[in-house]
């Protein structure tokens, strides 16, 4: 059997796709492989041409998620500002909220594309899936927790400050009603 594309030119492999012989040369030339198997020039092309549509789909859903991911943290820039104008103390909680989805969006549509490249339709992608937006979702969470937990500790510092003025003032014999009329008595 002769190589395909060099008559005369003995063929040492057989295209992965289409099963026509390739010589040596063609062989070590091909631009894609499948199975670690080199394809001729026709298949080569079909390989570009798939090549290139999966690229533009990739490109496309990372600008998609890109796209998302922007909009989620400037919608809760602008729900964490108009917070501030009505004097909203959880302005920050919901910021972080839109962050969280619009990243659970953007690694979800990433992620669906990195499964359709593998070819994975199996048990896992689900549950990857739910994994990926989960994961998406603590990454603002870490942060929403946090400001939450400060924010507590700031509330039972000033309870604190407050109860030690009120002891301050009980005994100076201000503030406390009772003892202020009984010193005033007295
Ligand atoms: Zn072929
Ligand atoms: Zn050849």
């Amino acid at each position: 059997m002769n190589c395909i594309e060099h008559e005369g030119k003995e063929a040492v492999v057989n295209c992965a796709s289409c099963g026509v012989g390739l010589c040596k040369e063609c062989e070590a030339n091909t631009a894609f492989r499948f199975n670690n198997q080199a394809l001729c020039r026709k298949c080569n092309i079909e390989a570009a041409h798939n090549n290139e549509q999966y690229l533009n789909a990739f490109l496309n859903k990372k600008k998609l998620a890109m796209g998302i991911v922007i909009a989620g943290i400037v919608i809760g820039l602008i729900v964490y500002l108009l917070g501030k104008i009505i004097g909203s103390e959880y302005g920050i909680f919901w910021m972080l909220i839109c962050w969280g989805i619009g990243g659970s969006i953007g690694v979800f549509i990433t992620k669906s594309q990195q499964n359709e490249k593998q070819g994975e339709k199996p048990k896992g992608t689900l549950l990857n899936r739910i994994a990926a937006l989960i994961g998406a979702f603590i990454g603002a969470a870490i942060v929403a927790p946090v400001f939450i937990i400060f924010s507590l500790i700031g509330i039972k510092k000033v309870n604190k400050q407050i109860a030690e003025n009120d002891a301050v003032l009980a005994r100076l014999g201000v503030g406390n009603n009772q003892q202020g009329k009984a010193n005033g008595m007295g």
